[in-house]
């Protein structure tokens, strides 16, 4: 598909034409990555964050939030629990916490790796900027996946609500490639919706998600958090140039979905819980049906859960990780679809490594 038609799909808002996409997206999933759908238990290791980004409540200078970071015993008892739910990957996510060093990053997936019981987990860390000596030194320790999403491919737009640290570049690109370099399956996305991005922004970033050839694409609408810059002041940030903003919609979530889906069939795409904070009833489902293949049930236990709040009232807040579970189960057999078993590697990057040397 070329950048015209992604252009005309993200600008189409014809409910009957887009059927078509999803028609489209729909059959591209199940023809790459089947009807299995695999569940990827979410932990949010750490609420601390050094950087300042416009977008997220977790930023370092928001001093309502009250902050945490997980021992590594609760982060392995939740890895348990993740076993014992049948999950394949554990995801660890934080802010990006200068206070979780290299070693004890390397040690907790090591500990991971060998511990009896979660040994047979896929780890997916998504830990944010970190140096290239950390990276390596994870992969090493048996890291599988890195999810760093770059947010926006306008170059202009993403410093303005990324502001980069001192002294330091914030080319997310520069790092995604690097990590392909190490051997991680690599994942990224973007925002939906961020004030000032435009349609043309969108279709860009369908087209780097393909230059990149990435293993895992999240997406997701931008929602507000009233504890940042862009929720509190957002006429502080330029505006795109009149009637070309992109909404920050379940329905343009929808398209990108589908898109992303088109642009890298094998790719593992989760429907995201953005999206079920926009449509609680069936939000899921839907990622689900127009191309998404992944849920992340959440692990957090509740008394940190509401505190990692990136945005607010996300989806899930309250829920405990039994009541996750059993509610994402219901949802992927209420549609048809099955729950995978196994660590659900990426199939691009089984493709990419099994490739026998000297080939293209
Ligand atoms: N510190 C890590 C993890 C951040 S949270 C990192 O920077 O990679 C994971 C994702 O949540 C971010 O990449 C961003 O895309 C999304 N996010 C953050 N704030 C958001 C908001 N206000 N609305 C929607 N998504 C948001």
């Amino acid at each position: 598909m070329d950048n015209g038609e992604v252009r005309g799909w993200l600008a189409q808002d014809d409910a009957t034409r887009l059927e078509e996409l999803w028609r489209l997206a729909d059959a591209a999933r199940r023809r790459c990555v089947g009807d299995a759908v695999h569940l990827r238990g979410l932990i949010e290791i750490s609420n601390r964050c050094r950087r300042l980004c416009g977008y997220c409540g977790l930023r370092a200078d928001n001093r309502r939030l009250e902050r945490y970071a997980m021992t590594a015993r609760e982060i392995l008892d939740c890895a348990r629990q993740a076993v014992r739910f049948g999950y394949g990957t554990v995801v660890l996510q934080s802010g990006e916490d200068a206070g979780l060093s290299g070693e004890w990053v390397a040690d907790l997936v090591a500990r991971t790796r060998s511990d009896e019981q979660t040994r047979g987990l896929a780890v997916t860390l998504s830990l944010g900027e970190r140096s290239e000596a950390d990276l390596a030194l994870w992969k090493q320790a048996g890291a599988d996946r890195y999810l760093l999403r770059f947010e926006t491919s306008n170059r202009a737009l993403f410093e303005l609500i990324h502001p980069s640290l001192p002294g330091r570049g914030g080319d997310r690109v520069a790092i995604l490639r690097h990590l392909r370099r190490l051997g991680y399956e690599v994942g990224s996305g973007v925002m939906i919706g961020i004030p000032g991005q435009t349609i043309d922004d969108l279709a860009a970033d369908i087209a780097l998600f393909a230059e990149l050839e990435l293993d895992m694409i999240g997406v997701g609408p931008y929602i507000a958090h009233p504890d940042t810059p862009m929720g509190a002041c957002p006429e502080r940030y330029p505006p795109a140039p009149p009637g070309r903003q992109a909404p920050a919609s379940e329905l343009m979530t929808y398209k990108m979905i589908a898109l992303a889906r088109l642009a890298c069939p094998r790719a593992n795409i989760p429907s995201t819980t953005a999206l079920a904070t926009l449509n609680l009833a069936e939000g899921r489902e839907l990622g689900l049906m127009r191309g998404a293949n992944v849920v992340m049930p959440n692990l957090t236990p509740t008394a940190y859960r509401s505190l990692y709040e990136i945005y607010p009232a996300k989806a899930c807040l309250r829920e405990t990780a039994d009541q996750c579970h059993s509610c994402m189960k219901s949802r992927i057999e209420s549609i048809g679809r099955t729950v995978a078993v196994g660590r659900g590697d990426s199939l691009s990057h089984c493709g990419r490594t099994q490739t026998p040397a000297g080939s293209i």
